[in-house]
């Protein structure tokens, strides 16, 4: 990884799963220079935001120049993004998360929503580049969503939009952690591979049988990236279940393309590097059911180009824009506390511009 370019603009980010926060020092080209990751440390939001303060502080004892830090987190962030009222993965409820890490962290700092964050992350500086509406489908503990229209991030009314993983694909199917059942990420989120794995592996069926010798101790040691590796080495029972993320991820996608008529969907997260293996089945399945078909231009499905990053990589970068160049300054109200961050940047950044000469 390339070292940051300018240093008086490097950003932290910083990204809040279901399983791991990770955390970032990003340039303005989106390249990542130091990065740390910890298990996220426990479903208490204390323990999470200890967690985020220590990660800052210790790549500002390694990095001058730290600017601005951005937060994506797995959860709904509200239109003022300083609130996470709710996440399905993790114990935030009505969460007054930028309050209280600005009393502890002593820099301008935004929160987003992960997905929203991986969204921009693409637009910005991976696939999704040039893209007029693009829609981002991170699958992971579930299934995130992001969308960019006409360059800016859409976060509907009340900053709730993109929450696609809990549209209803099967009524009365698999109960989801937000509380409904038959949400569509129940059936093509990492979580869903996994559960269908162990089920399938619990049958006993011969057609297990390779796939647990692949991945070890019986149904219950079967992990997500382990069927994805099956995957990729050839093991066909991995490859079906894989094919039947892919059926209900192109299904699912059809009916965005419904609502939505993107030009490009980008598909990313952790399932995400079976490549080929679940792009493949996506696209038939999306082809099959995209309404209109034959009689419209569809969307392109193509695989993100971060695989791990693009949550802080695009915390990271909305944050900076937060502080030197918030987009929609002319139409007002997107950034919340904007004019204020904003004066405060420039001046930051006119006293660094002074002290260019040490950059290197
Ligand atoms: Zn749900």
């Amino acid at each position: 990884m390339a070292e940051p370019s300018d240093a008086a603009r490097i950003g932290i980010g910083i990204d809040i799963g279901g399983t791991k926060v990770a955390a970032g020092v990003v340039d303005t080209d989106g390249e990542v220079g130091e990065r740390l990751e910890v298990p996220t440390p426990s479903k208490s939001p204390q323990a999470v935001e200890d967690a985020i303060v220590e990660l800052v502080g210790e790549l500002r004892t390694r990095h001058d120049g730290v600017e601005s830090v951005g937060i994506g987190a797995a959860g709904w962030v509200d239109s003022t993004q300083a609130v996470v009222r709710f996440s399905p993965h993790l114990a935030w409820r009505e969460e007054p998360l930028k309050e209280r890490l600005r009393q502890r962290i002593d820099l301008p700092l935004i929160v987003d929503n992960d997905a929203n964050a991986a969204a921009w992350a693409e637009y910005r500086f991976g696939a999704g580049r040039g893209s007029s509406v693009l829609a981002c489908i991170t699958l992971g503990t579930g299934i995130g969503g992001g969308l960019v229209i006409n360059g800016d991030l859409f976060r509907g009314a009340y900053g709730m939009a993109g929450e696609w993983g809990h549209m209803i694909s099967v009524p009365g199917g698999h109960r989801c952690e937000c509380g409904n059942r038959g949400c569509w990420e129940q059936y093509a989120s990492g979580n869903a591979l996994v559960r269908e794995a162990r089920e399938l592996a619990r049958t006993n069926s011969p057609m297990a049988y390779r796939l647990l010798e692949m991945l070890g101790d019986g149904p219950d040691a079967i992990t997500g990236p382990g069927v994805t590796a099956a995957a990729v080495q050839g093991e066909p029972t991995a490859i079906e279940l894989l094919a039947d993320i892919g059926h209900w991820l192109g299904q699912g996608i059809a009916n965005l393309a419904a609502a939505l008529d993107p030009d490009l969907v980008v598909i990313g997260g952790g399932v995400s590097a079976a490549g080929d293996l679940l792009l493949l089945p996506t696209r038939q399945e999306f082809a099959r059911t995209l309404t209109g078909r034959g009689f419209r231009t569809p969307a392109r499905l193509e695989l993100a180009h971060f695989r791990n990053d693009a949550g802080l990589i695009g915390a990271a970068d909305l944050a900076r824009h937060a502080v030197f160049d918030p987009p929609m300054a002319d139409r007002g109200g997107f950034w919340p506390g904007r004019h204020r961050l904003r004066v405060k940047g420039r001046r930051r950044l006119r006293r660094r511009v002074g002290d260019a000469g040490e950059d290197d």
